[in-house]
């Protein structure tokens, strides 16, 4: 269930039952978030070695990975692969 903020004394709400929330509890143990996003969505042909090595250390690897694969993220370094790497691992997959 689902409410919408509307002004005081006319919520409304509205049953969505086709929408999956993800499970985003993983992101709480990130490692990523204690050093800030830059390393992780480094401007294009800049390195991504930092990024790599904080993941390589990141008990969340596999959880994140899952769900950069499953939600198609597209930009940055997600579970220890770059955007390239991902993509290489979708083709393959398929
Ligand atoms: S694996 Fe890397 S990108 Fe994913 S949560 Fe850990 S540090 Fe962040």
């Amino acid at each position: 269930m689902i409410e919408r903020f509307s002004p005081p004394g006319t919520i409304l709400s509205m049953q969505i039952d086709t929408i999956a929330t993800p499970d985003l509890a993983w992101q709480a143990g990130a490692l990523c978030a204690q050093t800030g996003a830059d390393f992780f969505f480094p401007e294009p042909g800049s390195s991504v070695r930092e990024a790599k090595r904080i993941c390589g250390m990141c008990e969340m690897r596999s959880a994140c990975l899952d769900y950069a694969l499953a939600n198609d993220e597209r930009f940055g370094v997600w579970g220890g692969l770059s955007e390239k790497e991902r993509l290489q691992l979708r083709r393959a997959a398929n």
